[in-house]
């Protein structure tokens, strides 16, 4: 069976845990494809190279979920060449055997446009800024919450306003605001929103 979901949003709205929710559910495989733009951004030299030469030890590198990461990888992945060097493997992706969740910005509106199921998920920048302060350790480890609202705010700006793949939801993409949502709770819409798809009431 081939079926991709496609789950787009902005920083720390929760793409990650309902992708991992939902890839374990329905035994789907999953592809963090930030990770990609992180991996590229840190490794350092021309980015077009890096894209083009990715290992799999760049992709286990111990740093690729740090502030700075982030901010790397939105930095390189404004430019269409990085994107277009990673585009093939995330729709290999995408369409593999026996169903596929990929999380990112591009996913339901470049990346698999036929995607059969696409979620928008989003939550405001203050809460997204402070899970994000709460994952590096909160203040006992010296995270500015200020600092890391600023860099969100950033994040997003440069994301949803550089000109090839913006990040927006897609047309037919449904909305899942996680705001005021539990993470169990956001997972359990996801997979209810997959089983109506798949055409299986009973899960
Ligand atoms: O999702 P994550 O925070 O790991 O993504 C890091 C950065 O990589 C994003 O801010 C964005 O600039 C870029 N990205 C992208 N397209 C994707 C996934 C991530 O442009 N599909």
């Amino acid at each position: 069976m081939i079926f991709t979901v496609a789950i787009d949003g902005p920083a720390a709205a929760g793409k990650g845990t309902i992708s991992r929710g939902v890839a374990a559910r329905f035994g789907f495989a999953h592809l963090d494809t930030g990770l990609l733009y992180r991996a590229v951004g840190v490794k350092g030299g021309d980015p077009i190279l890096a894209a083009k030469s990715l290992t799999s030890e760049d992709l286990a590198r111990a740093d690729l979920r740090s502030l700075h990461a982030g901010q790397a990888a939105s930095k390189v992945a404004a430019m269409p060449e990085v994107r277009a060097a990673l585009k093939d493997f995330q729709r290999l992706f995408a369409r593999r055997e026996g169903g596929a969740v990929l999380d990112g910005r591009d996913i339901g509106t470049v990346i698999c446009p036929q995607a059969e199921v696409k979620l928008f998920v989003t939550a405001s920048a203050e809460i997204r800024a402070r899970r994000r302060w709460l994952e590096l350790g909160g203040e006992g480890a010296g995270a500015i919450y200020a600092d890391v609202l600023a860099q969100v705010r950033e994040r997003d700006d440069r994301d949803m306003n550089r000109a090839d793949a913006p990040l927006r939801p897609a047309a037919d993409a449904v909305l899942l605001d996680t705001s005021a949502l539990s993470s169990d709770a956001a997972v359990a819409q996801a997979v209810a929103l997959v089983a109506a798809r798949l055409g299986r009431a009973d899960l």
